[in-house]
């Protein structure tokens, strides 16, 4: 399962969070660490580095 990194906003705390990929995109996501959705999608590094299992 592809992990997404996270920005928020309010906090400008970023977390990372597991998502499916039918989950992808429908999902409410919120900050763990002030709970606010004003959270942005970060195109990270870590998930470029996640290797692919076919
Ligand atoms: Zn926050």
């Amino acid at each position: 399962m592809p992990t997404y990194e996270y920005q928020c906003h309010a906090c400008q705390a970023t977390f990372s969070v597991r998502e499916s990929i039918s989950q992808h995109g429908h999902a409410d996501v919120t900050c763990p660490h002030c709970r606010s959705r004003d959270v942005e999608l970060r195109m990270s590094e870590f998930y470029a580095k996640t290797p692919r299992k076919s």
